[in-house]
């Protein structure tokens, strides 16, 4: 029996995992996020999230047989962590018979994430390895759904992510990105695949769960450069403050739909151009991709 304190709920083991999936169809529904002839790509990590969004996504698909599901998993190179997870990302693809791809930082960028790591480590400045991983990730993503024509692309960012940018960006001072995290992501640019989060609904405490009751195997080893990042200080305070005060991730949820809606109608909409380096849609002249690697490669 599974108890709900935010909710008050004790739930079986097939009607939790009823609910987890209805949330995430309602979250679906709620922001529009599917087309009945969509091709859906899932970012799948192998971790308990991406995994659990992965088979949810599969059951819905299969009530609309002209939407495909497709799967991409980014391997950035970091030794002893990255390795296990793509092994079971594989399982899972086989499983599922689902189509995949395994694109890596090396064979993109030249690097590996470790070998980025060992640079900055070096050098004593410069950014976070996590700074560098999300924005090669992201690129790595985009480049990956638009190969596979994919007109979503699906990552498994749960409510616990959706609060902690939230927070993340307030500590930064970047308030105006709020209004740029969205569970679909605008048309922005033709070159940029619409990202959807159908989990952004749902406590990673419950996928973690999800992915047990349905013998999910994952890889449960933390990465080895999360340490350094504040999004895991946020992540600390955050489950504290859940567990004294049930509920208060979905209030926080709240008040970022709130903000983003007053944010949208204070900021003008910016336009998206190309990178003159690589030719990908960026805002500036030149992307943080190129930028990065530069950067890297000057020593
Ligand atoms: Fe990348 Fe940081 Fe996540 Fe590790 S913790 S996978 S380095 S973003
Ligand atoms: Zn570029």
């Amino acid at each position: 029996m599974f108890f709900r304190p935010y909710s008050g709920e004790k739930l079986c083991r097939k009607c939790f995992c009823e609910s987890v999936e209805n949330k995430v169809k309602a979250t679906i529904a709620k922001y529009g996020m599917l087309t009945f002839n969509d091709k859906i790509m899932v970012a799948v990590s192998g971790g308990k999230d991406s995994l659990a969004l992965l088979y949810i996504l599969n059951k819905i698909e299969k009530g609309f047989p002209k939407a495909k599901l497709c799967a991409v998993t980014v391997d950035e190179g970091i030794r002893g962590y990255r390795d296990e997870a793509v092994k079971l990302a594989k399982q899972a693809f086989a499983e599922l018979a689902v189509e995949h791809v395994i694109v890596s930082f090396k064979e993109l960028y030249g690097y590996t994430l470790d070998e980025i790591a060992e640079i900055t480590r070096e050098r004593a400045k410069g950014l976070t390895p996590c700074a560098y991983c999300g924005v090669l990730r992201r690129r790595a993503l985009n480049m990956a759904a638009k190969k596979a024509k994919a007109t979503k692309l699906a990552t498994a960012h749960t409510l616990d992510d959706e609060a902690q940018t939230f927070l993340l960006n307030l500590f930064h001072g970047n308030v105006w990105r709020i209004a740029r995290v969205k569970p679909l992501t605008d048309e922005a640019h033709p070159g940029l695949v619409q990202r959807i989060k159908p989990m952004c609904e749902v406590l990673e405490r419950e996928t973690a769960l999800y992915a047990y009751f349905k013998r999910i195997r994952f890889q449960s080893m933390p990465c080895p450069y999360a340490e350094t990042a504040l999004r895991n200080d946020i992540r600390a305070m955050l489950n504290r403050m859940e567990e004294k005060h049930p509920g208060i991730k979905y209030t926080i949820f709240r008040s970022i739909e709130r903000l983003r809606d007053a944010l949208e109608k204070a900021v003008e909409k910016e336009s998206l151009g190309v990178c003159q380096i690589c030719g990908e849609p960026t805002l500036g002249r030149t992307c943080k991709v190129c930028e990065m690697l530069h950067d890297l490669s000057i020593g």
